[in-house]
């Protein structure tokens, strides 16, 4: 088959069976192409809510379809790949954290929303990349325990003197392995394109940048720019989806390295599969877990609007 004859069967399918497709950002194109969502994976799990189809797919990472279940717990929830997992969000446990509750007890603990159900269960309040300095700027508390990304931790504190952040050694192992050199490198190839960086990033990548701020602010500036050429400093799909978007624009890579296989896992004949009942897994949650993870979500709309 092709890839607009794959495309259409799945089109079909979804309209036949009634199944959402929502496509993280960091998906390839053409599984883009195919989902009724496309967008980060608050925004991804905040339409699943609102559509009337009862059955969910997810192409992303196990966390996000985590997260969809949790706001959509009634909802079949499906990953498209069993193995495609974050491994920042398996960097920290529930046991691990509860430890270092005990240790600083004043500290209110604030989640980047790529965390498992299970450790969201004993966090105070999720935050996204794109809101986690207003969040953390509404918490009453001055003293935040921010995990498990320390580089996203350092950044909100720069941004929130203030306050006083303790921050955990956790962090995206793809982001956080550009180097300043490599930053450098770019501008020094390409002296007219703006630096856009994702705050996930190390902090000597982000002070020589010049916007710093999550996925869909990097893809706002963009848009909102008057710039003609861009070096892209997150997932290097976003340059490529880019691209697509602004085709008269240049995008270049910060780095190669910039790929997250764990995101790369679904293929689009994986979806196929899904829709047919041969791929993907359902995400089932305990009533407890999903009840407990779900007061950090509410906090998390509560304060970031
Ligand atoms: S890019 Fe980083 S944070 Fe995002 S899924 Fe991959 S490993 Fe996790």
């Amino acid at each position: 088959m092709t890839i607009r004859e794959v495309q259409d069967e799945i089109l079909r399918l979804k309209k036949e069976k009634n199944v959402c497709i929502l496509a993280h950002s960091y998906q390839t194109h053409d599984i883009l192409e195919i989902a009724d969502f496309t967008g980060d994976s608050y925004l991804l799990s905040k339409k699943a809510a609102e559509v009337e189809a009862q059955e969910v797919l997810m192409c992303g990472v196990r966390f996000m379809a985590e997260t969809v279940k949790l706001l959509s717990p009634d909802k079949r929830v499906i990953l498209s790949s069993p193995e495609a997992g974050c491994p920042m969000a398996e960097q920290m446990d529930r046991e691990m954290i509860e430890c270092v509750k005990e240790k600083y007890p004043d500290y209110t603990v604030v989640a980047y929303i790529n965390t498992t159900a299970e450790l969201k269960t004993v966090c105070d309040v999720c935050v996204t990349s794109s809101s986690a300095v207003k969040i953390c700027s509404q918490i009453e508390n001055d003293h935040i325990l921010f995990i498990p990304d320390c580089n996203l931790g350092q950044f909100v504190a720069s941004q929130l003197p203030d306050k006083e952040f303790k921050l955990l050694q956790g962090g995206c192992p793809i982001h956080a392995a550009v180097r300043p050199e490599e930053a450098l490198q770019a501008k020094k190839l390409h002296p007219n394109a703006l630096l856009l960086v994702h705050p996930e990033c190390v902090p000597g990548v982000s002070a020589l940048a010049d916007y710093v701020g999550s996925t869909s602010g990097i893809m706002d500036h963009v848009r909102d720019s008057n710039a003609d050429e861009f070096i892209i400093g997150t997932e290097n799909s976003i340059a490529q989806h880019l691209q697509f978007a602004y085709p008269d624009k240049k995008f270049y890579l910060l780095s190669k390295g910039l790929l997250c296989q764990n995101m790369k896992a679904t293929t689009l004949i994986d979806v196929l599969h899904c829709l047919q009942g041969s791929a993907g897994e359902e995400i089932e949650l305990p009533a407890e877990t999903i009840r407990q993870a779900r007061r950090c979500i509410e906090k998390m709309i509560e304060l970031g609007g």
